[in-house]
This record gives C-alpha cells, structure tokens and sequence, in this order.
C-alpha cells in the first residue's frame, strides 16, 4: 500500500475547513501519487487534471468566500470507464471506443460533481464490464495492489485498486453480476451494489440492462454511504430508476446492531470454497453475534443454479446492446468494400476475445429454436432465485456470506478457461439476479497477506440496513487482520 493511504471523506472535509491544505494542493498530492504508482498497477486508463483541478479551483473559491461546502467538497474520486464523462474519454475497456468522448455526464457523474467531487480520471475494467479479473481490458491487465501477480477482480478492478492504493479515497464502479463486490473484497476496500433502479444508469453504457448497476467504492463504510447518498434517488433520464424516498442513510448506519437477525446460507459454504475464506467469514460472522446479531442458518435452494442463469440472460442482453457498435455513428470504423464487410471488420477489429464470445452464447441463446431451452428457462431460474431472497427476508433482517470463493488469484491463471471464471461468481450474481442491494467489506486476510471479503445482502432498497450491519461491523473491530 502507497503511504498516505489514509484520506478519508470526513479527513478531506476537516483538512479543507481547517485550511491545512487547499483542493487545488489535495488533487495535485494524488497526481503525485498516480505519476508513482499507476505504471505499475496500470488502474487508471484516462487522466483528467483539467477537469480535477477547474473543480479543485472552485471548491477553493467557495473556502476563500466563506461558503458552505457541498457534502463531498474537493474529495478526489475515480470513474469506472463504463460511465460516461462530458469531455473525457471513455473507452469501456474495449478497442472499439478508444477515441470515444462523451459529450454528456452520466446522472451519477453530475450529481457528484455537483456534491463537489473533483474527478481524477477514469479506470481500467474488462471490456464492457464483462469479466471477474480486468484481464479482459484491451489496456492490459489491472494489478492487485496488495500482490502485484495478481488479479484486483473484475470488472471494476481499477476502481477497486486504486482505492486500495490510495490513489483516490473513493470511486464509482458498476455491477452487474458482482463486478463491484468481488473486486472490493479481492483488493480489501468496501464496494456496494445498490438495489436495481436506486441509482440511475444514465450515461452507464450498457452490458445488460436488467442487472447493471452504479454504484461506489471507498476505505470505509462510511464514505461508501456518503457517495450513495448523493447517487441515490430518482432520475427523469432513467426510466428504470426507482421513485424511491431516499432515506437519510449516514444517520441510519450509527444505529445499533444488537438484535439484528443475520441469515447464513449454507448453499455458500460448501464445495469449492477456500478454506482460510471459509474461516475468515466465520469469524467475521462469530464477530457479529458476540456484538449482539442473531445467526440463523438458511437454505436457498436455487444458488447452484444461478450461474447458468445468469450467464444467458447476460449475454443475451449483451448481444443486443453491444449491435450498436457498428462503425458507422460513433467509435471504430474499419473500412472494407461493402457495408457489410466493414460492420464486418470493425467488429472483428474491434472486439475483445470475451466480449465476442459473449455476443455468440447470447445470440444463440436468443435464437428462434432455443430461445425457450435457454432464454426463457433461465428467465424461470431467475424468478425462483429472486423468491429464495424473498422467502429468507421474511426470517432475517441481512444475509451474510463469502464475497468470492477464494482470494485473488494469479494473472492469468484462469484466463484460458472461462467456465472456471464464471464459476467464481457462484456467491454474488444471486443478488444480481434478485436486484438486492449487497456490500462486499474487508474481513480480514489469508496467511498469505490476501484480502478476503464478506458480503451482506439486505431486502431491495433497504440499502441502509445493509450498511448499517456493515458499519456495525466495523465498529465491532471487523477489519482486523
Ligand atoms: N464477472 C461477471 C461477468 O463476467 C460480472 C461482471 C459484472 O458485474 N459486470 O459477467
């Protein structure tokens, strides 16, 4: 970990007050560190001082006048470079939008900025969001910055790694099978997946619409909620986001979590799970229960059949989202002799290995024939998934699990063979499935230095119980090592 790692929301806020140091000086300390360190992790793809530092100059403006700051004044943060930034480009990972620049803000980008959040830049992920390791991203492979062979997680592993690396205190990320969660918990930072329509996907392009989700990494839970807070809510530009009162969540996480009644389901606890993980999230759970939550073991019948779900219903959205990228509006365009052949070569040329696999398996799925083996059977597993979620949050008030089944892994040790990369997503695209909101926190690590993370799904947009137990957990002492 880079030293200084230690800027927190509430840190900047008192620094800034205080006049101990400027925004302009604070985004000017974090390049610094990015100059040093991002060679090495290759985690962000795009810097964006001009942007950093305008909004830095404002926010020291409004100091100098005596103004009251915005919830998130100066605090340097990072983009997932799936979210779409006015100006700044936004590769998605993929060779195919290298030269794209956006010229609108995603919703959550704006209300961020407007909150007073100075935007470093953007990170690196796998190709359109779709992989568990960043070694999908056509930038090369993000590098863990508590192990450097190996993976942060994925998709959103340069959020998650630059975060952990203290080159920004917090950053946006995107879920849509557990690309916020899993990274977290590989790289020992906090990560939430909001419930679906919480927080609203204008201006995320798009992997597969029913599941993607915006949503923020940070050190703490604490600056986790407070990005949330200013995320969270309805969107006219979203029609899929929910007009849902958002409560007052940094209130709503001091309560108490005595009393609690936390769900352990033993479908993630068997085979396949490491054993220092099993042990870490044990004793996380032990920890919660000293601290006064009652355990109560579930059964969710339907975990083993969620990967498969997921993975037609992903791809088959994805193959249709990603047609857009034609050559012809926006983004790459290879010429060729006919109109078909350059559609042809730009997608050839364009597209990663895993994103064309991806629009093959969906397009097969979708295809007149197999649509009702594959799509629609999926689509019933789906429903069944989402109820075992319903049914357990008629018993328990939180459910508690391993984040990923196994620490970070080596850089390319799972590369060649992405059923063995699918399958590792066993523990979070349940939550995906059922659009619960979940929390990868830090629990702990192996004995050989690694991260392990646990997760903490609550009923939908009851995000603030979830980061309630959460907080509850670090205020029991939950991130000893
Ligand atoms: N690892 C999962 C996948 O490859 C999740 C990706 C995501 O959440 N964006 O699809």
């Amino acid at each position: 970990m880079s030293s200084g790692a230690n800027w927190t929301i509430s840190g900047v806020r008192a620094a800034l007050q205080s006049k101990k140091i400027s925004a302009h000086e604070l985004a000017a300390e974090f390049y610094a560190r990015i100059d040093k360190r991002n060679a090495e992790l290759n985690a962000y793809l795009t810097l964006s001082p001009e942007r950093a530092y305008g909004q830095a100059d404002r926010v020291d403006a409004a100091i100098a006048c005596g103004d009251t700051l915005p919830a998130l004044a100066g605090v340097p943060i990072a983009v997932k470079d799936v979210i779409s930034t006015r100006g700044v480009r936004t590769t998605c990972g993929s060779k195919i939008l290298e030269n794209y620049v956006p010229p609108y803000d995603a919703t959550a980008v704006e209300r961020l900025e407007r909150a007073g959040v100075v935007i470093l830049g953007k990170t690196n992920c796998d190709e359109f969001a779709m992989g568990g390791s960043n070694e999908n991203s056509a930038y090369g492979p993000v590098h863990n910055p508590h192990a450097l062979d190996r993976v942060p997680g994925g998709s959103s592993g340069g959020s998650a790694a630059v975060v952990a690396a203290g080159l920004a205190v917090a950053s946006l990320g995107t879920d849509t099978g557990g690309s916020i969660r899993q990274p977290a918990s590989l790289c020992g930072v906090s990560g939430l997946m909001p419930t679906y329509g919480r927080v609203s996907r204008y201006g995320l392009i798009a992997f597969a619409s029913s599941l993607d989700k915006i949503g923020p990494f940070a050190t703490n839970v604490s600056d986790v909620t407070s990005l949330l807070s200013v995320i969270a809510g309805h969107d006219e530009n979203d029609s899929t986001s929910a007009a849902v009162p958002v409560p007052n969540y940094l209130e709503e996480i001091e309560k108490p979590i005595g009393g609690l009644r936390i769900g352990v389901p033993e479908d993630y606890f068997g085979e396949g799970l490491d054993l220092e993980v099993k042990e870490k999230v044990e004793a996380g759970i032990a920890l919660l229960e000293r601290a006064g939550c009652r355990r109560i073991p579930l059964k969710m019948p339907h975990t083993d059949y969620a990967v498969a779900a997921y993975y037609i219903i992903a791809t088959a959205e994805a193959s249709s989202n990603l047609a857009r990228y034609d050559g012809v509006r926006y983004g790459l365009r290879v010429p060729g002799a006919t109109l078909t052949e350059m559609y042809r070569q730009t997608r050839e040329k364009g597209f990663g290995p895993e994103v064309k696999r991806r629009i093959m398996l969906g397009t097969y799925a979708l295809s007149s024939g197999y649509y009702d083996a594959y799509y629609l059977r999926a689509q019933s597993v789906r429903t069944l998934v989402a109820r075992d979620f319903a049914d357990a949050f008629q018993k328990v008030d939180v459910i508690v699990t391993p984040t990923s089944p196994e620490p970070a892994f080596k850089i390319g040790e799972k590369s060649a063979d992405p059923l063995k990369m699918y399958l590792a997503d066993i523990y979070t695209v349940t939550g995906s499935l059922a659009g619960v909101p979940g929390i990868s926190i830090p629990c702990g690590k192996t004995r050989a230095g690694l991260p392990v993370g646990m997760q903490v799904f609550g009923p939908h947009f009851r995000e603030e119980r979830v980061l309630q137990l959460a907080r509850g957990f670090e205020k029991a002492g939950g991130f000893g090592d």
